[in-house]
């Protein structure tokens, strides 16, 4: 073991001085270590704990977020994917990729309300509900008309 290594780190909040040994076993793929990072890490003062939660709930709302856009994908391809059983008109990959998309700025709250018809006829809804669960709705309809022009 190399005597120059560094074992201890400060906390960034309170300045207490703690060994970083055991965290550093834990992690052996930290290649330059951020002592006092690592320290203010594993400290147990108050603004420490603070810090370390907020970022748990960062990491929880993240989560939350990809389920979210998860499901409103799942929608999307059960609605708008082609379906030969029931000789539903599909709507293309890069259409679908926008509806996901839009779903995603709606559930970001930067869209409220987005309708997409395609040259088939097929109109996508896209739109937020304002509940409190995942707050999307998509809704497919088909404007089925016959025109003959002459
Ligand atoms: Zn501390």
């Amino acid at each position: 073991m190399e005597t120059t290594e560094k074992t201890f780190g400060i906390c960034r909040y309170c300045g207490q001085m703690l060994n970083i040994k055991s965290y550093l076993a834990l992690h052996p793929n930290i290649d330059d270590p951020d002592e006092d990072g690592i320290a203010t890490l594993i400290c147990d003062c108050k603004e420490a704990r603070r810090d370390r939660d907020a970022h748990e709930a960062a990491l929880r709302g993240e989560s939350d977020r990809f389920e979210a856009l998860q499901k409103a994908e799942d929608v999307i391809e059960e609605l708008f994917a082609g379906n030969t059983h029931q000789k539903r008109i599909g709507v293309d990959e890069q259409t679908r990729e926008i509806l996901h998309q839009l779903a995603e700025r709606i559930y970001g709250g930067f869209v409220d309300k987005a309708v997409i018809t395609t040259t088939d006829g097929v109109k996508a809804t896209v739109k937020s509900t304002g509940s409190a669960a995942i707050g999307i709705a998509i809704e497919r309809s088909e404007t089925k008309k016959e025109k003959k022009e002459i």
